[in-house]
């Protein structure tokens, strides 16, 4: 995974405050859902562009674990839970 500097994003949670770059988040989420319906919907070749966005909601998605302050135990056991029920369906 890419790896981003928590120093700039808390920055930025302080300047813009909480509740501007959770909205942030979710405008990002918002660019890729469009830009993944173009590639699966309309056949566009806009994989330059899902790539950015892509990357735009790691960044935005990392904002918001830090706003809510999730430990690093707590995401990886509900990882491992999640991840465990998808591998079920598998089998
Ligand atoms: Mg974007």
């Amino acid at each position: 995974m890419i790896k981003i500097s928590d120093s700039v994003l808390l920055q930025a949670i302080n300047q813009f405050g909480i509740e501007k770059q959770a909205l942030v988040a979710v405008e990002e989420m918002s660019e890729l859902q469009k830009e993944l319906l173009k590639y699966f919907n309309r056949k566009e070749e806009n994989r330059h562009l899902i790539k950015e966005e892509l990357v735009d909601v790691l960044i935005t998605l990392r904002q918001l674990f830090l706003i809510f302050n999730y430990s690093e135990k707590e995401l990886n056991e509900m990882a491992e839970r999640k991840l465990k029920r998808l591998e079920t369906k598998l089998k």
